[in-house]
């Protein structure tokens, strides 16, 4: 009986993904076709999300007039666009539908980093200009970002703390009488919690080769050059080694098999996934 599941069987049930047949508990990433644990409700983690966004754009000193973030919202917008036409002609499906874009440029010439919030809201910060020093390495940095938000993973990572924090609670979810306790337990905390869950902490591996990967194809899709995303990842190991290393590097760790890996799939994603032309 799954009433009386057991922590340890609870954990090695979802610790190695999804079993589809049985839960309606998964859902794929998009391209990659991943299975991915995804019983916390996206909606929850979006409205934590943007609330935390409007918290930290009223705490921050932003740029809003100028080259520079006029080139993010550019960046940003042909992402938008490709991304949201390529998933609509694939799958008829568009991922980022529920999705409100917003874009800001942090004045910091110290924070070398860049992120985007689960729903789209992404933060480019000054410093980081000064690493990717071009638009295409920019809309490598920003394609990334957008990955982690497209495939869901900061759903994927709720989900799984909500397996490993409430154990075998959960499994109630599965009988149907359960889940607005557990929304609610974890609402309890989720303003802070959507800054553990994947905004400020490392992704987990898996889940930034697969950003590397589709932030590859969303790059080429809005028509960057994607030869620079390996240069980029080289750049930002120099710097990597100066007195103050980027923030980037220390939620996105870099590697030398992340460029291997990127330089490995350029020519297919090119070849692939060419630029969708705006009408
Ligand atoms: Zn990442």
């Amino acid at each position: 009986m799954i009433y009386n599941i057991n922590r340890r069987k609870f954990i090695e049930l979802f610790s190695y993904g999804c079993c589809g047949l049985v839960l309606p508990s998964c859902s794929t990433v998009p391209i990659t076709n991943r299975r991915q644990l995804s019983i916390y409700p996206e909606g929850n983690i979006n409205n934590s999300a943007a609330k935390a966004y409007e918290n930290f754009k009223s705490k921050n000193k932003l740029i809003v007039k100028g080259k520079q973030i006029d080139t993010i919202k550019e960046i940003g917008n042909r992402i938008e666009f490709a991304v949201s036409n390529f998933f609509l002609k694939e799958d008829g499906e568009d991922p980022t539908s529920n999705f409100q874009w917003d874009y800001i440029l942090v004045d910091n010439d110290k924070v070398k980093n860049a992120w985007c919030m689960p729903g789209g809201k992404i933060a480019v910060y000054t410093g980081i200009l000064k690493i990717t020093q071009n638009d295409n390495a920019l809309a490598a940095v920003m394609g990334h970002e957008i990955a982690h938000a497209v495939a869901k993973h900061s759903v994927e990572r709720a989900s799984q703390a909500l397996t490993v924090n409430l154990g075998t609670q959960v499994a109630d979810i599965f009988l149907g009488g359960a889940i607005n306790r557990t929304r609610n337990t974890i609402g309890r905390s989720s303003g802070m919690d959507i800054f553990q869950l994947g905004i400020f902490n490392p992704f987990g591996r898996k889940q930034e080769t697969e950003a590397d990967y589709l932030g590859l194809i969303f790059s080429s899709l809005a028509g960057y050059d994607i030869r620079e995303a390996s240069k980029l990842w080289e750049r930002m190991s120099e710097s990597n080694k100066g007195k103050e290393p980027p923030q980037f590097m220390s939620t996105h760790p870099s590697s030398k098999n992340r460029i291997i890996n990127l330089n490995k799939w350029v020519t297919e994603v090119i070849v692939k996934y060419p630029p969708i032309k705006r009408a």
